[in-house]
Formats: structure tokens, sequence, C-alpha cells
């Protein structure tokens, strides 16, 4: 349990870390808040985890979600908000992260962000960067991959992903109203979500 809250610190580190970056990639083609909101949101996080004392994984992931759906705000707050409280559902009762449940949660978390933003991949969201690592994982689990290895092979894919977001027109969220304009900048949402495994997947090596 102690590992987990620290996984989520880890990413909160991150995130607020690069706050400004993620508010400079928004500002091109969006509305230049992501960073602050998703700061904000993380900011929340650190403060609940540090007072709360969750039973389970999935008690720290419905937490985080909760926390973030109350005060990211913006598209993005409901879509990561719903894609952690998924994930909570899935983890509930349980108190070790291995592979496979982490496989399932990435699973739901799309399903959440999907049900949420009605989105499919490659409309230059954030599903963009997430898809694709959850598949890379799976398909290096299905190969015996120990798990740091399956999330350095997630965590590349949603780089490429995020890479792959500068090539697409934005069909969902603020960046569609700038149709053609937005090709050649990638997506706020998509390198939050590939910072977020990065950070998962430094944490799990040490
Ligand atoms: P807002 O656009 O309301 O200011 P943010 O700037 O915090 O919210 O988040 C923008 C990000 O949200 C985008 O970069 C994109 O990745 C993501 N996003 C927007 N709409 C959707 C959607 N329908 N489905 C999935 N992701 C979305
Ligand atoms: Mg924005
Ligand atoms: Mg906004």
């Amino acid at each position: 349990m102690a590992n987990v809250i620290a996984a989520i610190e880890a990413l909160a580190d991150v995130i607020i870390a690069k706050k400004e970056f993620l508010t400079e990639l928004d500002a091109a083609i969006g509305d230049a808040d992501h960073g602050i909101n998703m700061a904000r949101g993380f900011e929340a996080v650190r403060a609940k985890l540090a007072a709360a004392n969750p039973e389970d994984i999935g008690g720290v992931l419905k937490l985080v979600g909760m926390t973030l759906i109350s005060t990211v705000g913006g598209a993005s707050g409901p879509l990561y908000g719903t894609a952690f409280m998924r994930a909570a559902v899935v983890t509930q009762g349980k108190a070790i992260l291995d592979a496979a449940t982490i496989a399932q949660m990435l699973s739901a978390a799309i399903g959440g962000i999907k049900d949420r933003g009605k989105a499919v991949r490659g409309e230059k969201t954030m599903l963009d960067a997430l898809e694709p690592a959850y598949e890379a994982f799976i398909q290096a689990m299905d190969k015996g991959e120990s798990l740091s290895k399956s999330l350095q092979a997630a965590t590349k894919a949603a780089a490429d992903g995020v890479e792959y977001t500068k090539t697409i027109i934005a069909t969902k969220g603020r960046a569609s109203y700038l149709g053609e304009r937005s090709i050649g900048h990638q997506d706020a949402g998509a390198t939050s979500t590939y910072l977020m495994l990065s950070a998962l997947t430094a944490f799990a090596q040490e």
C-alpha cells in the first residue's frame, strides 16, 4: 500500500514539475491551462493522501479520481478523474500492484475516458498516448517481459503516441476549433498521460 501511495506521489511530482511545459503546449492550440489545471489537481491529491488512510489500492485510486474531478476542472479533470475512478473499481480489495492488475487498470481507465469524452484514437487526445501504451504493455507481458520492462515498453509507446499527435488534426476538445492549424503541435493531454506513465515506470525501476 505504501508503495502505491508513493507511486502516486511520484506521478504528482512529475506533473507539478512540468506544469509550465504542459501549459505552454495547451497555449499553442488550446487555452493555456492544462498544466495549471493538472498541477492544481495533483497538489490537492498530495494533500488528501497525506491526510487519508486508504485501505487498498482501490481506495487510493478512488481518492485520486474524486480529487481530480473536483479540483482540475476543464476537459481533463472529469476525464482523468473518471480514468482513476474506473481503475479504482478493478483494484478494490487489492494491496499489490502486479502486471495483470496494471493491465486491468489501464484498460478500465481507457474505457472510462472513452465513455466520458466520446473520443477514439486518432483525435489528438490523451487516448493517443494511453491506448498504444496499454497495447505495448500487454504485448510485452505476453512475451514474458518483467513488469519494469513492460512499463518501459508502455512509456515508449506513449512517447511515440505524443509524436503522432503532432501529425494529426484535433477533432475533440478545444484544439478542434483550430482544425488544420492544430497540425504540428503535440497534444497537451497526450503529453500529461506520457509523463504520468514515465513517472510510474521510473518508480517501478527503483
Ligand atoms: P480544457 O481544454 O477544458 O482547457 P485541459 O486543457 O485541462 O482542458 O485539457 C485538454 C486536454 O484534454 C487535451 O489536450 C486532450 O488531450 C484532452 N481532451 C479534450 N477533450 C477530450 C475528449 N473528448 N476525450 C479525451 N481527451 C480529451
Ligand atoms: Mg486547456
Ligand atoms: Mg480550460
